[in-house]
């Protein structure tokens, strides 16, 4: 992205928590941003955030249908709807289908109808359980396509072949990012994401929840070098997928050890059934972001959860609902 010249960048999902943290960035770095969503598993807070920003404007609506902007001539259009939690996904498997097909599509199309260039936010899900470790872009992955988790890994995988396939045939000016666990504040609480589950519990003194033997790997990114990495990439011309995720692996034994150690060490852990295709291990191989964008994560895991156990503290009980409600 040319960072000197003000852009105007529509982005999808821009109510849920790594969509905010974009429109956060790029208000503060002097561009015009128009919001999307429709709140299927964003935080009508995180809009309220920047509802008064002269250069923010919001459309509430579901991108399967249509992206319904009349306005100036876009830039670029960043793709981040999609619920992202597990159990976000398998309660919506359908509408996860549409928004990773049609809200792809359209997101598309409109980008080519503005002669803007697209972003799609991608998955190292599109790994599945994986089979190769760490994973390098050139791995297909080995994923169920018809499991619990296939509404999510078959969309993302199904989003990246539209996206190739609107730049070859189309000449659309594309980037693909696949985005490893990445996580801080504005995560909603009840996602049920490793690290919203053990926080909040936490927090609360209880138990914190091991599903199957604890010993399944992921590789925690905080999203300000998240957010880094997606800035640096529109910065530069490049159609492949790209990683952006923190190769330092954690089993969720080690990252119990670590919230305990932070919040408090004398809780107690409860073993719950693993769920159903839980990926054994992940971890990034971010050699190629590393040589495009000179870009590595900053954010130690310890650094990044006190920053969000802060922040999960202050929150407000956090149930979806308008900030004055
Ligand atoms: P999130 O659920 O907090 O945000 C997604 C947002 O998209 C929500 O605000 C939701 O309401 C919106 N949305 C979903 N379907 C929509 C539709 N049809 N129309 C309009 N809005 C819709 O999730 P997140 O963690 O912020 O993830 C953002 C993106 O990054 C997703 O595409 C996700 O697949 C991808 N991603 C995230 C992670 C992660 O660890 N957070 C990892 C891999 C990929
Ligand atoms: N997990 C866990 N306890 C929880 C929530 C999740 O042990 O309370 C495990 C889950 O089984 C998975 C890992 O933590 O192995 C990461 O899960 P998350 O839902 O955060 O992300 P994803 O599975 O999509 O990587």
């Amino acid at each position: 992205m040319n960072t000197a010249q003000p852009q105007t960048i529509l982005i999808t999902g821009s109510a849920g928590f790594v969509g905010s943290h974009l429109v956060e960035r790029f208000l503060k770095d002097g561009h015009s941003v128009i919001g999307v969503d429709n709140y299927i598993s964003g935080q009508r807070q995180n809009t309220a955030l920047f509802l008064t920003h002269p250069r923010f404007q919001f459309l509430e609506a579901d991108v399967s249908q249509g992206i319904p902007y009349t306005g100036q001539t876009l830039d670029w259009v960043l793709h981040f709807a999609s619920p992202a939690s597990p159990p976000h996904y398998q309660e919506f498997p359908v509408e996860t289908l549409m928004v990773g097909a049609q809200g792809t599509q359209h997101g598309l199309e409109l980008a080519l109808k503005h002669g803007a260039k697209f972003f799609l936010a991608s998955t190292s899900e599109v790994y599945g359980d994986p089979h190769v470790h760490p994973q390098p872009e050139s791995y297909w992955g080995h994923v169920n396509p018809n499991g619990l988790r296939s509404c999510y890994d078959e969309a993302k995988r199904y989003a990246e072949a539209i996206t190739m396939a609107y730049h070859r045939a189309k000449g659309v000016d594309t980037r693909i990012i696949r985005i490893f666990n990445t996580y801080g504040p504005r995560m909603r609480a009840d996602d049920g994401r490793v690290i919203t589950n053990f926080v909040h519990q936490a927090l609360r003194g209880e138990p914190l929840t091991i599903y199957g033997d604890g010993q399944q790997t992921r590789s925690f990114q905080y999203v300000d070098d998240l957010v880094e990495g997606i800035v640096r990439l529109m910065g530069v011309t490049y159609h492949e997928p790209v990683n952006l995720g923190n190769p330092t692996e954690f089993t969720m034994l080690e990252l119990a050890a670590v919230v305990r150690e932070i919040i408090n060490p004398e809780l107690a852990l409860v073993y719950q059934p693993a769920p159903s295709d839980d990926p054994q291990q992940r971890k990034p191989d971010i050699s190629r972001a590393q040589g495009l964008l000179a870009w590595t994560p900053e954010i130690p895991l310890a650094e990044g959860l006190k920053i969000t156990t802060a922040a999960f503290r202050e929150d407000r009980p956090n149930r979806n609902e308008p900030p004055d409600s």
